[in-house]
């Protein structure tokens, strides 16, 4: 089994952050700012954040308008 945790996301550096629970969303959320410190703290890294996706316009609906028309 893979070792369960988040990983330095800078190249060349081995450390890991480890999540005690991962079917706690707290744990994961821990490891993951644990990590994120690390980054920053460590390398002067940050890692960008992902930018939420915009939701798309439904196809079906798309759809429906273009039969109507
Ligand atoms: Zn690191």
């Amino acid at each position: 089994m893979r070792s369960g945790g988040f990983p330095c996301r800078v190249d060349g550096c081995s450390a890991q952050f480890r999540v005690l629970d991962a079917s706690s969303m707290e744990s994961l959320l821990a490891a993951s700012a644990e990590r994120t410190a690390h980054e920053a703290s460590t390398h002067g890294y940050t890692h960008p954040r992902p930018v939420d996706e915009p939701r798309r316009a439904s196809p079906y609906i798309a759809k429906t308008k273009a039969k109507n028309a």
